[in-house]
């Protein structure tokens, strides 16, 4: 599934190529995807340019002067740039062509994705609305975290998952961000210290930070004919590392299940 370093990355890879384009068509090849695909978005897109390319949580925000596209990539979704004289195929569902002649084309094999389009802020559409603040910005801090968890009993894990709390922490970043602040992902999170989210606040955007740095680095090879950027691939400490030894104390790994999701924890090193 892509996760925020691998969205901020597509957005990095696809802006300069669309920037200040103007859309000459919109190819619909298959409407269904997690919502329809909305009928008027050839008549309302062709014509505009796109003057911004922006993120908010996992979704790529397209702005144009008559409103915004909002588009997510679901579970196996796919941006890619290519000239506009390369054939589509399967789960190739929606080309955005461009006066450059070029299209910006999006896979998605399992159609989980979505393609909506608002006239109005999309930052107030419904889906964006609830989302809590972006993980790099000065508004996740450890004062905020603190304060927003002194009623919530729930374990820290699900905690940082919720995107209603903090957006684009997903299922790897919260392994790793809790073994690196010595935090048990079972803990409540009306119990842990201010102390104790000082050393995860950081630890969360570090690994939010060098996973978006080495996206960065595949972004030459975004107009590939595969097109997936190669991202995270920093070492994982804790991560799919079950029964393994622990890199600080060399007992084993446990692997338990958390509100459906795999949690992998060092019992020794994380209280
Ligand atoms: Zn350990």
């Amino acid at each position: 599934m892509p996760e925020l370093p691998e969205v901020e990355t597509s957005r990095r890879g696809i802006e300069p190529h669309i920037l200040n384009q103007e859309v000459t068509d919109v190819i619909i090849r298959q409407r269904k995807l997690r919502w329809p695909i909305p009928s008027t978005l050839k008549k309302q897109l062709i014509s505009k340019t796109i003057l911004q390319v922006d993120r908010r949580g996992k979704y790529i925000l397209l702005l144009t002067q008559a409103g915004t596209v909002i588009l997510h990539l679901g579970m196996s979704g796919s941006l890619r740039i290519l000239d506009k004289s390369v054939s589509a195929e399967k789960h190739d569902h929606l080309d955005i062509v461009f006066a450059n002649n070029k299209v910006l084309r999006l896979r998605d094999p399992r159609r989980f994705g979505s393609v909506l389009w608002t006239k109005t802020d999309p930052l107030k559409h419904k889906l964006l609305i609830n989302l809590g603040p972006e993980p790099l910005g000065d508004e996740f801090s450890a004062e905020y975290l603190f304060e927003t968890s002194r009623n919530r009993k729930v374990a820290i894990k699900t905690f940082i998952m919720n995107s209603q709390v903090v957006v684009g922490v997903g299922n790897i970043y919260a392994n790793e961000s809790l073994f690196s602040a010595g935090i048990n992902p079972k803990r409540a999170a009306n119990k842990i210290s201010l102390a104790r989210y000082q050393k995860l606040v950081p630890a969360i955007k570090s690994i939010l930070k060098k996973s978006i740095e080495q996206g960065g680095t595949t972004l030459k090879d975004f107009i590939n004919e595969d097109g997936k950027p190669g991202y995270f691939q920093q070492t994982l400490c804790v991560y799919g590392r079950a029964s393994e030894p622990c890199i600080n104390c060399g007992k084993p790994i446990t692997q338990i299940t958390q509100a459906q999701r795999s949690t992998f924890y060092c019992s020794h090193c994380q209280k």
